[in-house]
């Protein structure tokens, strides 16, 4: 199968990162990646949730909650509030936004503070889980970054950069960073976390009607692994540039 624009096998699609587009927000970041874009914003309640409260656990959380705009699809897709309920695939991938951000988040370093990480989709073609990871994390990192700057913490609770992408299977060949049309064609989909030093946080992956090998996974490992340590070059010289104050 041809990629879109020649796109070789191993290369992400062009990467963007808008910083301060919602100007009320602590931290915020619209992360394109190719023809997928993604709104991340982060504000910071200084209070914890009640379970937290309840347990006497120390420190902070972080919470996170995605959405695809009603606009962000081809055809209209319903805002979950007029379904009455928030649907699973939403659920399961705020889970894992929560899961990834928390990994790299030193919680005693926040204080009793609650972070929440607002992911919607603005336009939607492949890819928008691991997109909205990677524009959290800077996001995120901005957001933090206030915090010291305010003097509300001495440091910042973040101890590493996080990014995520996804790597697929078509027609036996590995490829890193499926659009939409890459994503359909696809017999196995994988989603990919990692950390700046190359840590793994999280992976999922399925056969889509069908299986794979152990090389295969490798492979995919290997293709997601090179795209993160891509993407973590771009999120590191937009935060240079950020907190020089020229970004
Ligand atoms: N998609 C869609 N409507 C939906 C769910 C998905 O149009 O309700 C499209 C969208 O382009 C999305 C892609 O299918 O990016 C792949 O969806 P998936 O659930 O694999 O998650 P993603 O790749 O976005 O993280």
């Amino acid at each position: 199968m041809n990629r879109l624009n020649d796109r070789r096998a191993d290369q992400l699609r062009p990467v963007n990162f808008e910083l301060g587009i919602a100007p009320h927000a602590s931290g915020s970041v619209l992360i394109g990646m190719g023809n997928t874009r993604v709104l991340c914003g982060v504000m910071i309640e200084e209070s914890v949730p009640r379970w937290m409260k309840d347990q006497r656990v120390s420190g902070g959380w972080l919470t996170a909650e995605y959405s695809m705009l009603p606009y962000s699809t081809l055809t209209r897709k319903p805002r979950d509030i007029s379904k009455g309920r928030l649907d699973g695939r939403s659920s399961e991938i705020q889970r894992l936004i929560g899961r990834s951000m928390r990994a790299v988040l030193d919680l005693e370093k926040l204080g009793a503070r609650t972070i929440w990480v607002d992911c919607d989709v603005l336009q939607a073609d492949g890819g928008t889980r691991t997109a909205a990871i990677t524009g959290a994390s800077l996001a995120v990192s901005l957001a933090c970054q206030r915090l010291v700057d305010e003097k509300k913490i001495p440091e910042s609770p973040i101890k590493k950069l996080v990014a995520a992408v996804s790597a697929g299977v078509i027609d036996d060949v590995a490829l890193l960073d499926l659009d939409y049309e890459e994503d359909k064609a696809a017999t196995v989909d994988l989603n990919l976390v990692a950390t700046e030093d190359g840590a793994l946080v999280e992976v999922q992956g399925a056969g889509e009607e069908a299986t794979f090998s152990h090389e295969q996974l490798l492979e995919m490992l290997s293709l997601g692994r090179k795209g993160i340590a891509d993407l973590i070059a771009g999120q590191r010289s937009v935060l240079a540039r950020a907190v020089a104050g020229t970004g």
